[in-house]
């Protein structure tokens, strides 16, 4: 038994078990529950639209009265807070000179021209630039119902039909050879269409019933990012005056032993008083009872509720409901917080949300890391973030740049102070650490070194290996010194030459101080690739660098040095060739049987 029944049955409610839709939603393909709630939650008018097919119960548009009260356009504006269409007007005429769907648009920042027919005007626009549009034309819906089969919700056959003999072939695809659309019974030509119907049972008995029964799973969904547990559909049974009945839950949600329990109404200004018969008995069983609209919700029926249960009910709008669950305000709040599961809800919520809202989120948080300890949990949200969705950086735009590039001066100002090795909360510490390792990642090359050379990285990643810090922190730093090799590695022959001797002579001083052997052998890797580009001095350098702590290596590191001692034999110095001659016998004589070959074999190479 979950959590969330054990509560229940402690307050005294006898649970039944699932109700008949609870079991259809748990039978609902955990993918394409997904994959629509990704959909839906990302725009409102997505939701908006959804409603309507369903309240229509067809997915046919081509027999849909577009005249239907559900689609004109003032009166979707007045319910619905966003739209995924988005239109420019000529500034001069008020002509609509685009009226377009928002995935076909293009990225946030593409400046884009466009020319009013009527006033020649012409005018630069962005996506930001464009105004919301509620026109849905037929165009738009076909669009919306392809971004629906590209993510498997539904599924499109078809048709051909032949008017005359009534012959009927229904395809899955269409191949060329299915063009011909001539009927081989009769010769006449044939009609094609599509066929829409959706790929899950649950969503199928939803649009046959034409009733709000998904609405149910939607609150569920959206609840699953903000509580700790969530449950739906649950049966209780109930006692008023000696007859027992039965009484549905829609959705509840705990958090530790407090539960919240939602009423979801998916009614528009028809709700009558029956929807809501079980809210007294909710309403004196339990302390939080929220009723959840799909629409903006009738005054008069939220009076008498209140009458009714002898007190007034949170009332959750539609046109509030995305916002009051995953939006901006709550996904931050989530993000921020270090306890589990919330803040991975905030990841989760993050992720579901459309590009412009993940932007205000980011940007909210930029604005308050100052690498305090007032700021601590926005740089931990912002690394949380940033963690899970390594391409975040891709759409923010070039001033974004500019302002994570300024935070990392900070970032490193702080690190070079002795203030970080003295900040008592060490997890602080390592925040910095990885803000900077996602910045060094995420930023442009060229950008990252026109703000800071190669030394001045690397001093970062030393200065933050000095003083205190405890052993936790010292591995954050050696996976910092990691990201700097794998950006830098692969373009060494790129670097200039003053860049090329800065990392190598960052890295020559750290070739001991990683603790596994992998990491090392892969230091000593990196060694051998650049070692032959080196200048003399350095290369001198790096004999004695070897011959440090020589006996001490596992056979994986030591067949790297044999090499680079082959390599760079003939660019040394005669003094530091007799070292490398001492490397190598040194090395045939440790007890490890495999070094003792490689080290033989390059004596053989080297003479
Ligand atoms: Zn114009
Ligand atoms: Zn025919």
């Amino acid at each position: 038994m979950t959590d969330i029944k054990k509560l229940l049955e402690e307050k005294g409610v006898k649970v039944i078990g699932y109700s008949d839709i609870g079991v259809k939603i748990n039978e609902f393909d955990s993918w394409i529950s997904d994959e629509l709630f990704t959909f839906l939650v990302n725009n409102q008018l997505n939701r908006y639209l959804f409603n309507v097919f369903m309240r229509v119960g067809s997915l046919e548009i081509d027999d849909w009265p577009f005249n239907m009260d559900l689609l004109i356009s003032n009166k979707i504006k007045e319910k619905v807070k966003e739209s995924f269409i988005k239109k420019f007007v000529c500034g001069s005429c008020g002509q609509i000179l685009l009226n377009e769907v928002s995935v076909n648009i293009g990225k946030i920042d593409d400046l884009q021209e466009i020319e009013c027919p009527n006033c020649k005007i012409k005018f630069d626009f962005n996506y930001k630039s464009l105004e919301d549009s509620f026109i849905i034309s037929k165009r738009v819906l076909s669009e919306y119902l392809e971004q629906l089969a590209s993510r498997d919700v539904i599924k499109i056959r078809y048709i051909k039909h032949c008017p005359s003999c009534r012959d009927k072939k229904i395809f899955d695809k269409l191949d060329e050879k299915d063009l011909d659309l001539k009927c081989n019974k009769c010769n006449n030509f044939l009609n094609l269409n599509r066929d829409y119907s959706f790929n899950d049972n649950f969503l199928s008995y939803c649009l046959m019933r034409r009733g709000g029964e998904w609405f149910e799973w939607y609150v569920y969904k959206l609840c699953s990012y903000m509580h700790e547990e969530v449950d739906h559909n649950i049966l209780i049974e109930v006692e008023e005056d000696g007859i027992k009945k039965e009484l549905e839950i829609d959705v509840i949600g705990r958090d530790d032993d407090k539960l919240t329990i939602y009423e979801c109404k998916d009614t528009k200004n028809k709700s009558d008083w029956k929807d809501f018969e079980s809210l007294p008995y909710l309403t004196e069983k339990f302390e939080n009872v929220k009723i959840v609209n799909s629409y903006d919700s009738n005054r008069k029926v939220l009076q008498k509720i209140s009458e009714l249960c002898n007190q007034e009910i949170i009332n959750i709008k539609g046109s509030d409901l995305e916002d009051n669950f995953m939006g901006v305000e709550p996904t931050i709040l989530r993000l921020k917080s270090k306890e589990w599961p919330y803040n991975n809800n905030g990841v989760k919520s993050f992720s579901k949300l459309a590009n412009e809202k993940k932007l205000d989120i980011i940007h909210i948080l930029l604005e308050e890391i100052n690498f305090n300890e007032e700021s601590t949990e926005s740089l931990f949200a912002f690394i949380k973030i940033a963690e899970d969705n390594p391409n975040f950086i891709e759409f923010l735009s070039n001033n974004d740049q500019t302002v994570i590039l300024e935070k990392m001066k900070i970032a490193k100002e702080k690190i070079e102070s002795k203030e970080l090795k003295n900040f008592k909360d060490r997890d602080f510490s390592c925040n910095i650490i990885n803000f900077m390792k996602i910045v060094i990642t995420t930023i442009e090359k060229d950008k990252l070194l026109e703000e800071f050379s190669i030394s001045d990285i690397f001093n970062i990643c030393q200065d933050t290996l000095k003083g205190d810090l405890g052993e936790d922190l010292i591995d954050e730093a050696y996976n910092y010194y990691d990201t700097f090799f794998s950006i830098f590695n692969d373009e060494i022959g790129n670097l200039n030459t003053n860049n090329f001797f800065s990392f190598f002579d960052a890295i020559l001083p750290i070739l001991n101080r990683y603790n596994s052997w992998n990491k090392k052998t892969e230091t000593f890797q990196k060694i051998r690739k650049i070692a032959s580009y080196l200048d003399r001095d350095r290369t001198n350098n790096l004999v004695l660098k070897l011959k440090e702590n020589i006996s001490t290596y596992s056979w994986s590191v030591n067949w790297e040095i044999v090499e680079i001692c082959k390599k760079i034999y003939n660019n040394v110095d005669r003094d530091y060739k007799k070292e490398i001659k001492d490397i190598l016998r040194i090395m045939s004589e440790v007890d490890e049987e495999k070094s003792n070959t490689y080290a033989i074999d390059g004596l053989k190479k080297i003479f």
